[in-house]
């Protein structure tokens, strides 16, 4: 179907749809079960069977598993039955952890995919870009990501890039109008949209032709490779340090195998016990437990508001030493409400709070009704997007706040929707952050044009010729520009954010000359905006700080407007902290670096300083976190160590650029997802510590017992339940601990900063040293006390070093001691470690197990003695606190 081609009423014919209605959700569901959900064929997602078996790859586990089948055709039946019990279970615990983290990655990709604004029933939808089905009515803004192939019914200065399709990054200038020629490329088909493409500039409108692999990128979606997750840096080096730490493990064992041999212990049993004691102490399943961490933690985050698009994302939060914040709707609620009004150079005061219609204008507290307070605010309101309308009776506001500000100002003057009947806007020059302004060419009913312009006072002053006052249009005078200019800064010393409203007379001037339209302009009036800083931020910004973490402020607003609102922060107290846009172009980058860190806010800058921003703040050492939300911060965002988008506010491009979206714009959760990528961070420390340590007990007190020419104080199956319950369970239980109460008190952790560093290799061979020590002795006298009962002393063994482990895991929760924390707070740490005593309980007291475990019924005063011998490594070091 040539869909170019088509006039708009033959394409809702076509399409079976309507321009003002769209169509109905059960038309629309209809539509999505018979042509399927709107989207590319995925990658298929690794089976179950396949997640299963990849567990078994691992290539110690085969040659313990090889080895169990020759000591089940020796005869050994039993120990090679629960060495594949055990083997299995192992397994399966692995395979449910690497399940739990593909499903929660899974999860993080749906919610950060786009959603698309759909016309249904008569009335403006936000749905999932999947369910968007032919014949919908899509609304297009800038920075919009495209969701089907769509074409274009309606648009005001539309530009796409298109390079996802063509390569070609220059923007293409889009039409609404049909194209009456013969086939054409679709990339020369400049009525259409095409799904993966985005809106640069401009808005429209466009009705759904395409869905799914039906679309144009559909059609070549085979040529998209489905990139890969990269491992973050932190798998990455865990990674290498896991190949390390087996070549030390093998060695080890080795060398426990060699001693054992020349001390005369049967081969076979040095072989099985070699073999298991390689297979617990390699820690293999480390990156599994990291990956899993990771991702619990970023669901932890979820609730907490803030989404990880790359994982990597987690551990950068923790070495963020400065958040580049913008001001409006981050710092400050985004609840805009017109408090002054200043037109014919009188300043009027305007009541009624928030978004609440009512209100009145006082001139010196007098009420007032001054023509040209109507006539400013009528501009207002045409020159704008937003909308305020009654559904069900109840106002709904709909669009930028600013806007919405100034509407709800309109509305206190008396005007409304009909207020705007004879006017007609026939073009625009769209908003953006670059230009601080915008335009609408209006025509009135008899048809005499004029432009409406309304952005940053101090950017139309200059272009401004003419004011309006109560005798009408007179040239400006420097008296008025000096009136005008005061009124700026002391609305802006009060916090507000400025407005100025102009207007030109039309004659034949076209459009598409910006420079010409928005000169010569007839200053009409200001409006002040206040918009209050989020009450929760001024606690937020000091919590930072005491974590070492800068906060700047970063805003397009005027430099006064935003002193005041980072003095209520309490984030600056001197004004030479304030750096402007203006200032930032007469400086070298070198000059920039020099004086950044004195900064603190960033006023009337535009999105490109930005990236010079955090250029100079890396080039001085920094890890930056950028927030951003326009198509023109997507640059900032990508440069910057974290990229964080706005959920509500932002657009498909600048969260795309994002490793971090915002669910509620608000500048805490950056703060929350800051202490969240800490404490995972240290989560992850303190599992790696505490199956390294108990893994280095395991192999010691098979070391030093062969050494010491003692029996082997553990058999194979015992070696492998250890590494089974002990490990597993509360290790992965420390990944889900509650920081501690210090972890915003510290400065941000370097980069560099290997796994080891702060005393945690010395903690891990301290305390791993300890627990063979202490399991050795208590082997040891058991063994000489009774001889004849090696099974009872290795039972005796057995349980030390699984209760040593047992308690050591709560010395791990914590950098300092043990002490320093409650140990009864981590309710699943509590779960695991008594479910792991219970099952020591049932292998020790069961008396089927007894015979698989070799295991003997302990009596009372030695499970005393045990135990005891087991608190030491803890306990002993918990009197030895480290700093910090
Ligand atoms: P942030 O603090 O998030 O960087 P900001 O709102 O301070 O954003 P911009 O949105 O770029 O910065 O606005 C800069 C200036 O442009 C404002 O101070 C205001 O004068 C003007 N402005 C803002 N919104 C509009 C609008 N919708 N139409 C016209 N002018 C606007």
């Amino acid at each position: 179907m040539k869909w170019y081609q088509l006039n708009e009423r033959e394409l809702m014919d076509k399409l079976s749809t309507n321009q003002v209605k769209g169509i109905t959700d059960d038309i629309a569901a209809a539509r999505l079960k018979k042509f399927g959900l709107n989207q590319l064929n995925q990658k298929q997602r690794s089976s179950l069977l396949f997640l299963f078996l990849k567990q078994f790859q691992d290539f110690m586990v085969l040659v313990l598993l090889a080895a169990t089948l020759l000591s089940g055709l020796l005869g050994e039946y039993v120990d090679a039955i629960a060495i594949i019990v055990i083997v299995l279970m192992n397994s399966i615990l692995g395979f449910f952890q690497e399940q739990k983290a593909e499903k929660s990655l899974a999860k993080l990709k749906e919610l950060s995919a786009p959603v698309a604004h759909v016309l249904r029933s008569g009335e403006w939808k936000a749905i999932p870009s999947t369910d968007v089905v032919v014949g919908d009515i899509i609304k297009l803004s800038s920075g919009d990501r495209i969701v089907a192939d769509m074409r274009i019914i309606n648009e005001r200065s539309l530009e796409i890039e298109e390079s996802a399709l063509t390569g070609e990054s220059v923007p293409v200038n889009k039409t609404a109008n049909k194209i009456d020629e013969d086939h054409i490329e679709f990339a020369d088909q400049h009525n259409m949209a095409y799904m993966g493409t985005l809106v640069t500039k401009g808005s429209g409108l466009a009705v759904v032709v395409a869905t799914g692999m039906e679309t144009v990128m559909g059609q070549i979606a085979d040529l998209l490779v489905n990139t890969k997750a990269q491992p973050t840096p932190l798998e990455r080096r865990l990674e290498s340090l896991g190949k390390i730490l087996i070549v030390i493990a093998l060695f080890l064992t080795a060398m426990v195998v060699a001693v054992g041999i020349w001390q005369g212990h049967p081969l076979y049993d040095m072989f099985l016990s070699g073999i298991s004691l390689a297979v617990a102490a390699i820690p293999e399943g480390l990156p599994a437990i990291v990956t899993v961490a990771l991702s619990l933690g970023v669901q932890r985050m979820i609730k907490k508001k803030a989404i990880v698009r790359k994982l990597s994302a987690v551990e950068t939060l923790g070495n963020t030493t400065v958040i580049c914040s913008d001001k409006t709707g981050t710092l400050t609620e985004n609840k805009m409400t017109v408090k002054q009004l200043y037109t014919n150079h009188q300043l009027m005061e305007v009541t009624g709070d928030g978004h609440e219609l009512k209100g009145n204008f006082y001139v010196n507290q007098q009420k007032t009704q001054h023509r040209l307070i109507k006539e400013a605010l009528l501009y207002g309101m045409l020159c704008s997007h937003a909308s305020i309308k009654k559904q069900k009776n109840k106002w709904v506001m709909d669009g930028d706040p600013t806007e919405i500000a100034l509407l709800v100002a309109a509305h206190k003057a008396n005007l409304n929707e009909q207020s705007l009947q004879s006017y007609r806007i026939i073009d625009e020059i769209a908003f953006d952050s670059d230009r601080k302004r915008m335009t609408v060419i209006v025509e009135d009913d008899s048809k005499r044009r004029f432009a409406i312009t309304k952005g940053a006072p101090d950017v139309l002053l200059p272009r401004t010729n003419y004011i309006l006052d109560e005798q009408g249009r007179r040239p400006i005078t420097s008296k008025d520009s000096n009136k005008i200019n005061q009124q700026i800064d002391d609305m802006a010393a009060n916090a507000l954010r400025t407005i100025a409203i102009c207007i030109k007379p039309l004659s034949t001037e076209s459009l598409r000359n910006h420079q010409s339209i928005e000169n010569n302009l007839t200053f009409v009036g200001l409006a002040g905006i206040i918009d209050p800083p989020r009450k929760e931020v001024k606690q937020a910004i000091k919590a930072c700080k005491d974590a070492g973490i800068k906060t700047v402020m970063i805003t397009g607003d005027h430099a006064k407007t935003a002193t005041a609102i980072a003095k209520q922060l309490h984030l600056i107290n001197k004004e030479d902290a304030v750096l402007t846009g203006f200032q930032l172009n007469q400086m070298s980058d070198q000059a920039l670096s020099e004086k950044i860190d004195d900064i603190y806010v960033f006023a009337r800058v535009t999105p490109t300083h930005k990236l010079r921003i955090v250029q100079a703040l890396q080039q001085k050492g920094h890890i930056v976190a950028m927030t951003g939300d326009g198509v023109n911060d997507a640059p900032a965002l990508k440069a910057s160590d974290i990229g964080i988008s706005m959920g509500i506010a932002g657009t498909d491009v600048a969260k795309e650029a994002s490793s971090l979206v915002l669910l509620d714009d608000n500048f805490i959760t950056i703060e929350a997802a800051i202490k969240e990528g800490r404490n995972i961070y240290e989560n992850i420390r303190k599992f790696i510590r505490y199956l390294l340590a108990s893994n280095v007990g395991e192999i010691l007190v098979m070391l030093f017992a062969i050494m010491l020419s003692y029996p082997l104080p553990l058999i194979p199956v015992q070696i492998l339940w250890v590494n089974l319950v002990t490990d597993g369970l509360p290790a992965m239980a420390l990944g889900l601990d509650q920081p501690e109460k210090n972890v915003m008190k510290m400065p941000p952790r370097p980069v560099k900063e290997g796994i080891f560093s702060r005393g945690l290799g010395v903690k891990i061979l301290t305390r791993g040293f300890m627990i063979g020590l202490v399991t050795l002795f208590a082997f040891m006298t058991a063994y000489q006390n009774d001889p004849l009962h090696l099974t009872y002393a290795r039972t005796i063994a057995f349980t030390t070093l699984v209760m040593a482990q047992l308690i050591h895991v709560f010395d791990c929760r914590s950098e300092r001691s043990v002490f320093a924390r409650n140990p009864f707070q981590n309710l699943y740490l509590i779960i695991a470690v008594i479910s792991s005593i219970a099952l020591l309980l049932v292998v020790i007291y069961y008396p089927p197990l007894q015979i698989i475990f070799e295991t003997l019924p302990i009596r009372l005063n030695d499970l005393i003695y045990v135990i005891s011998m087991a608190a030491i490594p803890t306990v002993l070091f918990g009197f030895i606190p480290t700093k910090k």
